[in-house]
């Protein structure tokens, strides 16, 4: 299938059912499929579905934000932070020139800081309760630049 511009209503919910993130009214998201924009399982879904369309999917950890990466958990002296205020849940970025990648404070034992790099999300099971607003197939010039144009993206 070509690349599709879909704008879609959402609510998202945690498996405890506490609504984590939604599309504020009358502002869906929007998205150009086929380039990773947004989590591949939800991407499968809507791509099924057609405008005015309404469905709740729950999509497994392994298709949202990966599972949780025990690997991905360390500890560093807070010598080693690029700043001396911090706090518990505090977002930075480690490594160095294109290879930096996010990382949360999730420990804090005197000087030894826990970070840990899985997204906030990872291992969490997502509800969806989608509504599609609109679909199009993506022009040329919107997979050239790689993002949507007109109503809801980019106008330049
Ligand atoms: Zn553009």
């Amino acid at each position: 299938m070509s690349n599709q511009v879909i704008s879609f209503d959402y609510v998202l919910t945690a498996k405890a059912g506490q609504v984590i993130d939604a599309s504020a009214k009358g502002k869906p998201l929007i998205f150009i499929s086929g380039l990773g924009q947004i989590i591949p399982g939800l991407e499968v879904i809507l791509l099924a579905m057609e405008p005015l369309q309404k469905k709740t999917v729950t999509i497994e950890a392994k298709e949202a934000y990966g599972v949780y990466d025990e690997a991905l958990v360390f500890k560093v002296d807070r010598s080693k932070l690029p700043t001396a205020e911090f706090q518990m849940g505090d977002m930075f970025e480690v490594g160095e020139g294109d290879r930096l990648s996010p990382v949360s404070i999730t420990a804090i034992n005197g000087d030894e800081i826990t970070l840990d790099g899985n997204h906030p999300l990872a291992g969490e099971d997502l509800t969806f309760a989608v509504e599609i607003v609109a679909k199009r197939p993506a022009t040329a010039e919107e997979l050239a630049h790689g993002h949507v144009h007109g109503a809801g993206g980019c106008h330049h």
